[in-house]
Formats: C-alpha cells, sequence, structure tokens
C-alpha cells in the first residue's frame, strides 16, 4: 500500500459516533419526515447569529478589497487583539493587551496551539472524563499522554483529590471546560480555588509550572444564578482557549482566541510559544473577515433565552419520566444515565424511537448518553413521547 502516516490514516478512516448519529438522522429524515426524527446529536447552536454580525459584514463589505481580504499578522491584526482585552478588561477588572491574545480558528486550533506550544514529547495533559473527544487527538499528536481522570458521579463536578494524585513530575497541564460538554456542570469558583492550590503544591513540589488549559466555548451560557468564574484570576498559569463558535452562534466561520495572560509566570516567553505553535501547525492568520467582525461585535451579548426554555422543557420532561439527570447548569447537553450499563446499546435502542442521542463512550465513560438541547422547541416538545416509549420498554 502506499507508504503514509499510519496514525493520520487510522484518524481519518476511524468512525465517529456523533457524525454516524448525525449522518443516520438526515437519512433517517428524508424516509419518515423531519418533523419525525429527534435529532439531539449535535452541538451545532440553533439560536441564529445576532443582527449585527450580518450588518457588520455588510459594512466591512464596503472597504477596499484588499484591506478586506488581505493577511494580518500570523497572530491577528492589532484592532481586534486590543478590542478583545478591552473587553475583558470591562469584564473581569484585568489589564491585558493585545500582546496578550492570538487570533485562532475557533477553541479547536486554541487547544491544539495551546497544547503545543507547552508540551514535549513524553508529557504528560490530564482530562476530565467525560470530555471532549478530540483532547486525545490533540494531545497524543503533540507526542504527550492523556490521563484521563474521572469527575464526581453523579453531579460530575471535579473531583480535585483524584486530579492531585494524578499529577507526576511529568504533568505539563491539565485541559479543563466549564461551562462542560457533555455534562452540563459549571464548576463553581470554590472548587477552582481548591484546584488551583492543589495545582501549586504540586508545582512547589516539583519545582515547574503546571498550566490550567482552560477550554471555554460556552463561557456565556450559563442558566439562572450560575456563575461562570474568570480563570485566570484564581491560577496564574492558566491559557484561555476561547471561541465565538456558540457564543456567537459563529462555529462555521471558525473563529477564537487564545489568552496567555500577563500575570502568567514567563508570560512573554509563553506568548512566543503559543506564536510557534501557530506556525508550526500552520494556524497563522485567523479568517480576516471575522476578525473585523469580532472587533466590532465584542460586546454583543449571547443570547441564551431559547436554550434555557429548551433546557427546562427537556430536564423537567425526562425527569418526570424518571430519568436520571444531571440539571445542566451550562452549555447546551443534557447528561442521563441510559437504561442499561452499555450506552451504546441503550442509544441504539433510543433509535428505534427516533431519537438520537450521543452515547458516553465518545467522552471516555460508560453508562450515560448526551442529549444536544440546541435544537427547535418544537424538536423537544415531541420527542417526549418517545422518551416514554423509551423508559416503558426498559420497564416491561
Ligand atoms: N471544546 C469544546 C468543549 C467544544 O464543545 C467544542 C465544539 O463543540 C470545541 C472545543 C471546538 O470548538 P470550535 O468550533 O471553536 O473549534
Amino acid at each position: 500500500g502506499t507508504m503514509i502516516n499510519q496514525r493520520m490514516f487510522e484518524l481519518g478512516d476511524e468512525p465517529s459516533a456523533i457524525r454516524e448519529l448525525f449522518a443516520y438522522g438526515l437519512a433517517r429524515k428524508a424516509e419518515i419526515g423531519a418533523d419525525n426524527v429527534f435529532d439531539f446529536s449535535l452541538g451545532n447552536p440553533s439560536v441564529p447569529a445576532p443582527p449585527s454580525i450580518k450588518e457588520a459584514i455588510l459594512d466591512i463589505l464596503e472597504q477596499p478589497a484588499e484591506q478586506v481580504h488581505g493577511y494580518t499578522p500570523a497572530q491577528g491584526a492589532i484592532g481586534v487583539r486590543k478590542a478583545i482585552a478591552e473587553s475583558l478588561n470591562r469584564r473581569f477588572g484585568t489589564a491585558y493587551a493585545a500582546e496578550n491574545l492570538y487570533m485562532t480558528v475557533g477553541a479547536a486550533a486554541s487547544i491544539s496551539i495551546s497544547i503545543n506550544a507547552l508540551a514535549n514529547p513524553e508529557d504528560e495533559f490530564i482530562v476530565v472524563a467525560p470530555y471532549f473527544p478530540e483532547y486525545k487527538v490533540w494531545i497524543e499528536n503533540a507526542g504527550c499522554v492523556c490521563i484521563e481522570v474521572p469527575a464526581r458521579v453523579t453531579d460530575f463536578q471535579l473531583n480535585i483529590e483524584a486530579i492531585e494524585d494524578a499529577i507526576t513530575p511529568r504533568t505539563k497541564g491539565i485541559i479543563i471546560n466549564s461551562p462542560n460538554n457533555p455534562t452540563g456542570a459549571v464548576y463553581p469558583e470554590c472548587d477552582l480555588v481548591e484546584l488551583s492550590n492543589a495545582l501549586r503544591r504540586k508545582q512547589d513540589e516539583y519545582g515547574h509550572a503546571i498550566y490550567l488549559i482552560s477550554d471555554e466555548p460556552y463561557r456565556e451560557i450559563a442558566y439562572g444564578e450560575t456563575k461562570v468564574p474568570f480563570v485566570p484570576e484564581l491560577f496564574e498559569n492558566t491559557l484561555v482557549c476561547y471561541s465565538y463558535s456558540k457564543s456567537l452562534s459563529l462555529p462555521g466561520e471558525r473563529i477564537g482566541y487564545v489568552l496567555v495572560p500577563p500575570t502568567m509566570e514567563d508570560s512573554k516567553r509563553v506568548y512566543a510559544a503559543v506564536c510557534g505553535a501557530g506556525r508550526a501547525l500552520g494556524f497563522v492568520c485567523a479568517p480576516v473577515l471575522f476578525q473585523s467582525v469580532i472587533e466590532r461585535c465584542v460586546d454583543e451579548p449571547c443570547n441564551i433565552d431559547a436554550y434555557r426554555k429548551n433546557r427546562d422543557l427537556l430536564y423537567n420532561g425526562l425527569t418526570k419520566l424518571g430519568y436520571e439527570c444531571v440539571a445542566p447548569q451550562g452549555a447546551f447537553y443534557l447528561w442521563m444515565r441510559a437504561l442499561e450499563p452499555d450506552a451504546q446499546a441503550f442509544s441504539e435502542e433510543a433509535k428505534k424511537h427516533e431519537l438520537l442521542i450521543v452515547p458516553s463512550n465518545s467522552f471516555g465513560v460508560e453508562g450515560w448518553v448526551r442529549i444536544g438541547y440546541c435544537v427547535d422547541y418544537s424538536v423537544i416538545e415531541r420527542s417526549l413521547p418517545a422518551f416514554a416509549n423509551l423508559m416503558k420498554h426498559y420497564q416491561v
């Protein structure tokens, strides 16, 4: 056969449960009608991007084409980076500047860049299971080891003792994601303070920095009284990986950033390494039209009303039917216990009721499913009888 990279071949060839479920849903909708399939498989925002985005695009397009479409510096235009820094400073009382920000093609690139900027081969990164599956791909692609530490069952909060126990002299960092995909958990400040203390104890013990990579595409999506703490203010060696995919409903436009706070140890060197990783990975000059859009729309609020309504209907409906669910505090996913130990078998059974829900195996744990409720309200309304029938199937 052709001499290609075997690992890359396997990554590209490997079926993804989420994508397969989505493809199945499209085929099934064509077969029995879109209204009869309840597709909860994806994390594609159902709320349209705010009108100010379109207005900004149209306005930007009035400028000379070479300006609209030309290269920016590798780390992004100074204007958008300054606008983001000032927005963060207003919101969190920080003192950031353009030099602390690196524009990326979304959180995916932000995390991959951060890992590569920090890691040497064989370093370890801790992830909290269940976790966004690409973390492992990016960690291993940097030649590093992905160490899975289970979250607490059944609230899926951080198990800080277990995290501290998993830290070794080779630990380079930990990736956290709050509000969380897939569990909907939001980590409270008290736990993040405790995590920071644990990381500092280990830094002192081993005599080197341990980094916290805070993956925050859902930062703006939190319900009720839930506060999403600003992690760099709690732990100095934090890199923030942000994305506008969810907050402004722009997932296909690929725009986000890495924040390297000036308060971090050796911040300038770490920022240079972020630039180096962007260069090595080919992630230079994020889409320039959307750099300009973000510069103008940086303070546009995220509209979470529809997600909140969906969450309430789904959580209350499923709980009433007898399902065990983690009450979602943020993001747009509901984490529900499968009605049999094998989550894949449960997801297959759900399919027979036209319910497309992602088995927890995709996220590194057994026995649960993820229900993405970034869908039309009516999909949830119409799906509840199907969930009732699914429950009945397991009761006989
Ligand atoms: N991290 C988490 C937890 C996500 O859920 C996603 C997307 O769903 C990403 C990262 C990647 O986001 P982006 O579209 O910004 O690359």
